[in-house]
């Protein structure tokens, strides 16, 4: 009888131990699938590809455009690098506001319309080549992040520069891969990228680099309705973003 119960009761427990193994093992397959840790698989995190940066710097045409990098831009500026941000024009509202993102991130705003030289290409040449950054982040020069022209024509302008070695940085590309930003923004990037910033790292003792993100983006509400429809987290927009940044190192096989 008393056999019987024992071994009635080391069934109970194996049996129990059984659904926890399976248990266990359903939550790490879901968490696997529903975590971006297989689409990341041959991808470098940013923060092991960047660790002697003096300077980065960040270009796009539209004084706007920090917001798709705001994670890196934020994250280098808690490891002491000196940040730029760089666009090609601005009113002066947007330049107020401009002035509150750089602020924000921990960086400087600049403008390629004030430097010197007779077409726009020339006047990014002169801005590059002053500021001599160690890290040049921009669009892609083909697809531009949503197949925007003006990102495409900076990313040309900036890949020359690189390829030609008058400016002796290393180049990344900003890629849309993220579905929400392309259903919001109307195009993607179709490059593969090679680096990825993971913004659920702790950015400060209370948030996060994606709620510094979207922090700064929130600060563009009031000018740009894309801004606004993230902040405001217009059709659950904000809640299915990545917490990602997706970059292309130049030079790379991607
Ligand atoms: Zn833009």
């Amino acid at each position: 009888m008393v056999t019987a119960r024992l071994m009635w009761k080391a069934a109970l427990i194996a049996s129990l131990v059984v659904v926890g193994a399976v248990a266990a093992l359903w939550i790490g397959v879901w968490r696997s699938s529903s975590t971006p840790s297989e689409t990341l698989s041959g991808m470098t995190p940013m923060t092991a590809e960047l660790s002697d940066v003096g300077k980065i710097l960040w270009i796009g045409p539209h004084a706007d455009d920090e917001v798709y990098v705001a994670g890196l831009l934020y994250y280098s500026h808690t490891r002491g690098w000196e940040c730029v941000i760089a666009a090609y024009n601005a009113s002066e509202a947007r330049r107020d506001v401009n002035r509150r993102s750089a602020e924000f991130l921990g960086c400087r705003y600049v403008y390629a319309s004030e430097y010197p030289g007779e077409s726009p290409a020339e006047k990014i040449r002169s801005l590059l080549l002053a500021e001599s950054p160690d890290v040049v982040v921009t669009f892609h020069p083909e697809t531009g992040f949503r197949g925007n022209e003006a990102h495409k024509a900076v990313g040309r302008i900036v890949t020359e520069l690189v390829e030609g070695r008058e400016l002796d940085a290393r180049l990344f590309y900003v890629l849309n891969r993220d579905p929400a930003l392309e259903d919001l923004l109307g195009g993607a990037d179709s490059a593969s990228p090679t680096h990825y910033l993971n913004l659920e790292l702790q950015a400060s003792v209370d948030r996060s680099l994606f709620e510094v993100k979207l922090a700064d983006i929130c600060l563009y509400s009031e000018l740009v309705p894309a801004a606004k429809a993230i902040c405001k987290d217009v059709n659950g927009v904000a809640t299915r973003m990545l917490g990602l940044e997706f970059y292309l190192k130049y030079g790379s096989n991607g």
